[in-house]
């Protein structure tokens, strides 16, 4: 793997409304840039991340890992990329993604996807299908475009280093984007399906309108001897496990709950009924799942508050570690998660160490 990703995001914002430029905009809780670091980084496909920006200022209060690097922008879109292409050059990077930073949308399949399409092709661009009707004009006249046929490219691109730095470095026209230049040149380029969701934030109206929503989810599982304990996706160390048709973790079991909660997706079992199919299944591997049926919607989780309700073990000796487990599981940041221990002065089932119940809160923000 020697892919490198360059973010550009030295745009000025011209046809944005906002007062400062977009790309340092808040929009799902963090700024527009921030999404797409933060995407490149999780997917660890990189070696390294390449910002190109004309505002050192705010980067040098964040707090990025080394793999990181912001250089300064150019003035235009196609000075910038060669600029990054130039900064890299010493690395001898096999492949380069370019991507905008005002398309925060892009999903973690489509690198994926872009990476397999990579192996057989030198130039990976997504596409997709314009939905509204296109005319184009020369001199007087305007002819119609076939909406099938028109393709409207979108970022991250990727292409072969070399060919990208030696077409950039020869270039003296100010291209849109690098599937312009290598189009130019007759490059063969491997089109693949862009996503509808990765659309290019222009201007302000371009950020949808965001409506938030909560979930609650319930579960409890009873205690058996001999049995592992899950919670919240990692093994504690205790006398008995929870019996269930999976492995009963009531933590991970009561997320999923609140996430179809605040979705309106009704409830685990119509997902995971008591079948065959997922006798003894992992809890992490449900989370995922269902996490990964939500993608195409556009979901930003505000934060995630549970309770476990049990007499023992004791919260507070494994609260980081299932918080970090939790925070891995679902790509969400520590910071948004709570975990509150909660005994029963030791009556009923629970008191009686017999059971464990965990209730969980989540807020969701959807945008459309
Ligand atoms: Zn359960």
């Amino acid at each position: 793997m020697n892919n490198y990703f360059v973010i550009l995001a030295a745009g000025k914002s011209k046809r944005f409304n906002g007062k400062i430029a977009k790309q340092f905009f808040i929009y799902k809780n963090k700024e527009i840039i921030e999404h797409s670091v933060e995407k490149a980084l999780n997917s660890k496909l990189f070696k390294k991340i390449v910002i190109v920006s004309n505002n050192l200022k705010y980067f040098r209060k964040k707090k990025y890992p080394k793999s990181i690097t912001i250089i300064k922008g150019g003035k235009e879109r196609s000075d910038s990329s060669l600029k990054a292409l130039n900064y890299l050059k010493k690395y001898k990077p096999n492949n380069v993604f370019i991507h905008d930073a005002a398309r925060p949308n892009f999903s973690n399949k489509l690198l994926e996807n872009i990476v397999i399409n990579l192996k057989k092709n030198r130039a990976v661009v997504p596409v997709v299908n314009s939905t509204d009707s296109i005319k184009y004009k020369i001199k007087n006249q305007i002819f119609n475009l076939n909406r099938d046929h028109s393709l409207l490219t979108q970022t991250p691109q990727a292409f072969r280093f070399k060919d990208l730095y030696n077409l950039a470095i020869k270039e003296k026209n100010k291209v849109n984007d690098e599937a312009t230049l290598l189009l130019d040149q007759n490059y063969k380029i491997k089109f693949i399906k862009g996503e509808n969701q990765n659309y290019k934030i222009t201007y302000l109206e371009d950020i949808k309108f965001p409506t938030t929503y909560y979930g609650i989810g319930f579960d409890i599982h009873k205690l058996e001897k001999n049995k592992k304990l899950y919670l919240g996706g990692i093994k504690i160390p205790f006398h008995s496990g929870l019996k269930g048709h999976s492995d009963g973790d009531v933590i991970l079991h009561a997320i999923i709950d609140s996430i179809l909660g605040a979705t309106k997706k009704k409830d685990i079992g119509t997902y995971f009924p008591n079948t065959k199919k997922y006798k003894n299944i992992r809890s992490p591997k449900m989370l995922k799942l269902i996490l990964v049926s939500l993608e195409k919607f556009d979901l930003t989780i505000n934060n995630l508050d549970i309770n476990l309700i049990c007499e023992q073990p004791r919260v507070s000796k494994y609260r980081d570690k299932i918080i970090k487990s939790i925070s891995k599981l679902m790509n969400l940041n520590k910071n948004l998660i709570n975990l509150k221990g909660k005994t029963v002065e030791k009556l009923g089932l629970i008191g009686k160490e017999k059971a464990i119940a965990c209730e969980v809160i989540i807020s969701i923000t959807k945008y459309d």
